[in-house]
């Protein structure tokens, strides 16, 4: 192998190996070490009461995660609002354990006014960020607490209409913050045709309304059969289903998951039957690891920079700066000062200008006046010269001429005492 330069620039060698090193035992390591270490998922159900949400969490997991809940006696005194209710299992298959949490929802959508049932709901995703955010944030994290919610089932009521406005409202304000998965909620009580016409409905209102739900995702250079498996379960969301912890007897002798009606039983895990099988794959078999990365990626790492600017952490190209609040202040006061000093030279300048206006105008009146001042000296002078004139003529006996000018003939009458 050429040994590369730098990693960036480093064009790629494709060489093929003399004999075994063993790397491609890597994919074994992993495996070992995360069976060691567990995994931990989250998932939240939300919708109103008696749309089988408990009966599929304890479907999908093939356990009695929730007992039955028993119904409120009519005078019992009914919550006010949504509670937040949190039931964690360890759970194994093959050898391989699963930390399982399921937060259930239960008043959403219950009361008479659900304006603000999505709320609290928020509030505890969020709190779960907050939290790990902390935990981030020690010196120690050793042992990080994953708390976040991964997937947030939504079960939609089969109408058989469309979106309420409740659905858009509770999607609208959660699709930044959780992988939204919505689900048809007791699909066994609509036909395929109406299940069919439901589910355009439903999309359609999901786009119109740019909701982001959580599409299976497909990668470059992927298999036929992995491209084709994303395709099939994209093809079926909103998945339609039906749930069911018993097990049933069909006509033809099968033991099954179903719900047995006079006329046939409904099988849970027969993808004729409903969605619930492709629901699960999603879910668990192939996408439990993306939806868990897609959390940490984007919705947490959103949520984590939202929060940080809000606190005052500035981002620039590729780092967070902290801000120490001192040094802002002060930078906010120089900038202050600054515009202070600004203003006070403006005005400054605005002042002298006018001084010097009203100096140009003065000077310009004085020098009028002056100059009227000029010509009516000279007038008068004028005037006193000629008199002078007069005078001396008259005193020297010279008649005046008739135009007052004095003349070498003397005129009787003309002259004055
Ligand atoms: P939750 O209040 O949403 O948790 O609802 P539950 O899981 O307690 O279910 C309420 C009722 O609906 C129970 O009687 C269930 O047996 C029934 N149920 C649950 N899932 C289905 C389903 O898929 N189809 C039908 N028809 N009924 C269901």
């Amino acid at each position: 192998l050429v040994p590369s330069q730098s990693a960036a620039a480093s064009p790629v060698i494709r060489k093929k190996l003399m004999g075994f090193v063993g790397f491609s035992n890597l994919p074994n390591q992993v495996h070992r070490k995360s069976v060691r270490k567990g995994f931990q998922f989250t998932a939240m159900v939300v919708g109103e009461s008696g749309l089988g949400k408990s009966t599929l969490i304890n479907t999908l997991f093939n356990t009695k995660l929730y007992q039955p809940k028993e119904p409120l006696p009519p005078s019992a005194e009914r919550p006010k609002t949504v509670a937040i209710e949190s039931i964690s299992a360890d759970i194994e298959e093959n050898g391989v354990r699963l930390r399982l949490t399921v937060v259930d929802t239960p008043g959403f959508g219950d009361f008479v006014n659900n304006d603000e049932s999505w709320r609290p709901i928020v509030e505890d995703i969020e709190s779960r960020f907050d939290q790990y955010l902390e935990y981030e944030n020690k010196v120690n994290r050793q042992k990080v607490v994953d708390d976040r919610v991964h997937a947030c089932l939504y079960f939609i009521q089969p109408t058989g209409h469309s979106l309420r406005p409740i659905d858009i409202e509770f999607m609208s304000r959660l699709h930044t913050r959780v992988n939204l998965i919505p689900v048809i909620a007791k699909a066994d009580t609509m036909t395929d045709e109406e299940i069919a016409d439901f589910k355009t409905r439903v999309l359609a209102d999901i786009a119109f309304h740019k909701i982001h739900i959580f599409q299976a995702p497909t990668y470059e250079n992927e298999d036929e059969e992995s491209l084709a498996e994303a395709e099939e379960i994209a093809s079926k969301i909103p998945f339609a289903v039906v749930g069911s912890d018993k097990i049933v007897t069909t006509p033809d002798g099968r033991q099954v998951r179903g719900r047995a009606y006079p006329w046939g039983v409904v099988e849970v895990d027969n993808e004729e039957h409903c969605d619930f099988v492709k629901l699960r794959q999603m879910l668990i078999r192939t996408y439990m690891e993306e939806l868990r990365e897609y959390t940490d990626d984007v919705l947490y790492e959103n949520w984590r920079t939202e929060k940080l600017l809000s606190m005052g952490v500035v981002q620039d190209s590729t780092v967070f700066k902290e801000v120490n609040p001192a040094v802002r202040n002060h930078e906010e006061r120089v900038m202050h000062e600054a515009k202070l000093a600004k203003m006070e030279a403006e005005m400054k300048m605005v002042f002298q200008q006018k001084v010097a206006e009203k100096e140009a105008k003065l000077k310009q009146s004085e020098e009028e006046l002056y100059a009227r001042h000029k010509e009516m000296k000279e007038a008068l002078d004028k005037q006193r010269g000629d008199l002078e004139e007069k005078r001396r003529r008259i005193e020297s006996g010279r008649p005046l001429t008739p135009e007052g000018k004095s003349s070498t003939g003397r005129k009787k009458g003309f002259l004055r005492t």
